[in-house]
């Protein structure tokens, strides 16, 4: 297998990538808020047995005992590969570098363009 991407993007995209908005905003999966921590449907078990990290950046599920970066994330809810979901996951990493904050983004239905 080849490495497509630097270790410098991928290390970018596991830590720069808030987890919590990638699951709410980018992936659709459901979620809920309490007692300020934020769980989201395993993709695995399709329970809410879950909680995000905000300092690791990790999403747990406890019945699966996993742990999800956000590319591991990507991978599971979109049942996709590693390198779908880097290129996923790349642009995201891009507006934020470019946002200057204040800038909301709709996060309307695609199938334009
Ligand atoms: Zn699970």
């Amino acid at each position: 297998m080849s490495q497509r991407f630097s270790s410098n993007l991928l290390r970018s995209l596991r830590n720069d990538i808030p987890i919590n908005d990638l699951i709410r905003r980018r992936l659709d999966l459901p979620s809920k808020e309490r007692e300020g921590l934020l769980r989201f449907l395993c993709p695995h078990c399709n329970e809410f047995h879950t909680a995000t990290n905000p300092r690791t950046n990790l999403a747990r599920c406890f019945r699966c005992s996993l742990s999800f970066n956000p590319i591991e994330m990507v991978m599971a809810v979109k049942d996709c590969g590693f390198v779908d979901a880097v290129k996923l996951l790349v642009p995201l990493l891009e507006a934020r570098g470019h946002s200057r904050g204040g800038e909301q983004t709709a996060p309307g239905k695609s199938g334009q363009r």
